[in-house]
């Protein structure tokens, strides 16, 4: 599938084969619901998903406070200073989410939720087709959109876990931790695996 832009141009941290597995999961689920992700950054896996759902019919839900996870702050080593508002202090990836919509043609297609993923979670009332978690790597984080939105995944849906390193060396472990308790829990069952992401299917 194509993409409506030049996908080099969008800050993130999606590989594009994560990329293309994500649309192929979209597709194969837009049926079931429309898709939500956690973790919208400035929109990068926003056009992978959101070009795969426009094709399928189906809508993308793309939820983030937009203030950027730990590992994004001032000192951290995902900080990237273009990112900060100095208005707020803080940092603000929204207008950069809005942009890349903007320049790809999905803002029909790719809804930004700005919020706190367990404030949503718990007034959310649809079936998803499919969940993308790409949120905080803390383990109250993770744990949080594991438990706060798998239930909302309709049965057949697909799972998508982003930063899943069984290697500790390699990264965080939280990712990692709600993937192997998806497992353990007999929901779900892998159903591809593609350099960090997971994507399991709800049974
Ligand atoms: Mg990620």
């Amino acid at each position: 599938m194509d993409l409506p832009l030049d996908i080099d141009t969008v800050k993130g941290f999606l590989d594009p084969a994560e990329g293309r597995a994500l649309q192929q999961a979209a597709i194969a689920t837009a049926a079931l619901g429309p898709a939500l992700e956690i973790g919208a950054y400035c929109g990068k896996s926003a056009v992978y998903i959101g070009a795969a759902c426009k094709q399928a019919g189906s809508m993308l839900f793309s939820l983030d406070h937009h203030r950027g996870s730990e590992e994004n702050q001032p000192g951290w080593e995902y900080h990237d200073p273009e990112l900060w508002d100095e208005d707020a202090g803080a940092l603000d990836t929204l207008p950069h989410l809005r942009r890349t919509l903007r320049r790809a043609g999905l803002e029909e297609v790719v809804t930004p939720i700005v919020g706190r993923s367990a404030d949503v979670a718990r007034v959310w009332g649809a079936r998803l087709g499919l969940l993308f978690i790409d949120g905080g790597h803390t383990m109250g984080a993770a744990l949080g959109d594991y438990r706060g939105w798998t239930p909302h995944l309709a049965q057949g849906g697909v799972l998508a876990i982003h930063d899943v390193f069984p290697d500790p060396a390699d990264g965080g472990r939280p990712p990692f931790e709600i993937y192997q308790r998806a497992l353990a829990s007999d929901l779900f069952e892998e159903t591809l695996a593609v350099k960090s992401l997971r994507l399991l299917r709800r049974l």
